[in-house]
């Protein structure tokens, strides 16, 4: 995949039908000011919003407990949106949208990279969980992950080893790279592989797993691994082949 391409499918990667709520974010038609001039103002200074769960807080138990769910998407992820409007006050990429912003990061833009990955990265990972997931994937991705890591345990192994190891806050990936093949990494903070000028290796992201203990410790303590575990039980494969036959 050329990087032009690369670039147009990881926009496209943020309107897919999957991460619609990413592509909510980036309306600002939200809270108090509902009056269509409200609606235009805010969308004229692409104000970011706080996007909603699409289940239940308690809808992940006993995998992810309410409790963290509450504070991971009601304190946390709300933090990032917060932060990233005041970030972008006055700066050049105010005005873009999300997808641009984290593409065109850079490791001068503190602000902007930490709480633009911040939004991105909960906006992504609410979506590839339901209740109920944890499903094998099937069809076009299945073939890819069989054939890049030889099998879905292979696949497994590899991702859980990258959450695992990642030293500290990050997460870790299962991503489309740049060219076209599927690859698994791991990032600390709140960066990701669509972050170009920052991370070694780029691409669009199909899975992310937040380790940062914020994610798990009220019920898991420091049982990183037994998070990890539960993880794969709550995987949307379905929502994730979806996107990724999008990008192809
Ligand atoms: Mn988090």
């Amino acid at each position: 995949m050329k990087r032009r391409q690369f670039v147009q499918a990881g926009t496209l990667f943020t309107l897919g039908a999957m991460t619609s709520s990413l592509a909510a974010c980036d309306t600002g038609a939200s809270g108090t000011e509902d009056t269509t001039a409200g609606k235009a103002e805010k969308a004229a200074t692409k104000t970011f919003t706080l996007p909603e769960l699409p289940y239940a807080h308690n809808a992940l138990a006993p995998y992810i407990d309410e409790q963290t769910m509450q504070i991971h998407h009601g304190k946390h992820h709300a933090g990032y949106v917060r932060k990233l409007n005041a970030a972008l006050e006055g700066h050049a990429m105010a005005g873009k949208n999300l997808a641009e912003i984290v593409q065109s990061v850079t490791d001068k833009d503190t602000g902007v990279r930490n709480n633009g990955g911040g939004h991105f990265n909960h906006s992504l990972f609410w979506e590839v969980m339901q209740p109920g997931g944890g499903e094998v994937p099937a069809g076009k991705l299945a073939d890819a992950i069989n054939s890049t890591f030889t099998s879905f345990d292979g696949f497994k192994e590899q991702f859980a080893k990258a959450a695992a190891t990642r030293f500290g806050s990050g997460w870790a990936w299962l991503s489309v790279g740049e060219d076209g093949k599927l690859f698994v990494s791991s990032t600390p903070n709140q960066d990701n592989p669509m972050m170009k000028n920052i991370v070694e290796q780029a691409g669009a992201p199909l899975l992310g797993l937040d380790v940062w203990e914020h994610a798990y410790y009220l019920n898991y303590q420091n049982r990183r691994k037994d998070y990890i575990d539960s993880f794969f039980k709550i995987i949307n494969w379905e929502a994730i082949a979806k996107n990724y036959t999008n990008l192809g």
